[in-house]
């Protein structure tokens, strides 16, 4: 199932900022999120980055280099993931991610959470990182076990 399912309910109670805050916190943890921003210029989105990832090395990486550049250009680096996600969503989910991505633009970052914003910054990032992992792993194990039978076969050639 996808998260572009997921249905916006109205909080039937009210939420503090220290839980909006902690939901946000879990949020960036459980997907190791990163504080290092990507923006991209020609599409106009942005996300934060994996910790430890690839795109974060070359972001700080860019950074370093052109110390003097604004911080947007520096974060320009490589393809958008968010484009790269949208084009692998199915078609029928397509406008639910076009409409998360909008609203997940509009959050303003002055410090003030609201509820709503949680809810679309939760559906933005599990889609764009919902990545298919075991299927990556099954293939590798497919990939690994066809070696394998290579490489008997070969020896047995030999024998
Ligand atoms: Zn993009």
């Amino acid at each position: 199932m996808s998260i572009l399912k997921t249905e916006y309910k109205e909080p039937t109670r009210p939420y503090s900022q220290k839980e909006l805050q902690s939901i946000q916190n879990k949020l960036y943890k459980d997907l190791y999120l990163s504080n290092v921003e990507a923006r991209h210029q020609n599409c106009g989105h942005k996300y934060l980055v994996k910790k430890n990832g690839r795109k974060e090395k070359d972001i700080l990486e860019n950074i370093s280099l052109n110390p003097d550049k604004y911080i947007i250009d520096n974060s320009d680096v490589g393809n958008c993931s968010v484009c790269w996600k949208l084009n692998k969503t199915p078609n029928k989910y397509k406008d639910k991610a076009t409409n998360i991505i909008y609203w997940y633009n509009r959050i303003n970052n002055d410090n003030y959470l609201s509820y709503f914003d949680i809810n679309v910054e939760n559906i933005y990032y599990k889609w764009l990182y919902d990545n298919n992992d075991k299927n990556n792993n099954d293939k590798n194990n497919n990939d690994k076990n066809n070696n394998d039978k290579n490489n008997n076969d070969k020896n047995n050639d030999e024998l």
